[in-house]
């Protein structure tokens, strides 16, 4: 079980408690609530979306080096929290203005996939091919084209940017 966000509830300060919610499959589903009954927020802890994207440049795709924590150093595709009110999909494109300063459009959803391990839900978006020059900006320390055959899957900050060039890389190469 996941550790709790809320040991007093956000909304009228009672001790929260563990409530069983249903049962699924077998499983039980219980969530940290308030047992005020004039309040009952529960704590539903959904995951938190992400939006990155590939952006095919040339022969190569944009990947960055990371200049903060998690993954400081590492490389990554562009990318990041989708913002109060946003489409998934205008964060991406605002994302990949702010870390490598391109104006992108998106072609297509490549996957959605939930990380358990960070609680996100993570939408990877293709955009249509560019060839400007991409300048490293927010959280990368450095932005670059790296060519197809080259790209450092051992050096990824997170498995799901693996996944998801992995998944590219198949559907591109296929006929
Ligand atoms: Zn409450």
């Amino acid at each position: 079980m996941r550790k709790k966000r809320f040991r007093y509830c956000p909304y009228c300060a009672a001790p929260m408690q563990m409530i069983l919610k249903e049962t699924r499959k077998g499983q039980e589903i219980w969530k940290n609530a308030c047992p005020q009954n004039d309040c009952a927020f529960v704590d539903w802890n959904n995951p938190v979306p992400v939006s990155i994207v590939i952006i095919p440049h040339e022969d190569g795709i944009v990947l960055i080096e990371r200049k903060r924590n998690p993954g400081k150093g590492k490389i990554a595709l562009a990318g990041g929290f989708v913002d109060e009110d946003e489409d998934p999909e205008e964060a991406a494109v605002r994302e990949a203005m702010e870390e490598v300063g391109l104006t992108i459009e998106i072609s297509r959803l490549l996957m959605t996939y939930t990380s358990k391990s960070v609680n996100q839900h993570i939408n990877v978006f293709v955009a249509k091919p560019v060839s400007a020059i991409p300048v490293a900006g927010d959280d990368a320390e450095r932005a670059f084209v790296c060519p197809v055959a080259d790209i450092p899957f051992d050096q990824l900050a997170f498995n799901v940017h693996r996944v998801a060039l992995k998944k590219w890389l198949e559907q591109t190469n296929s006929p």
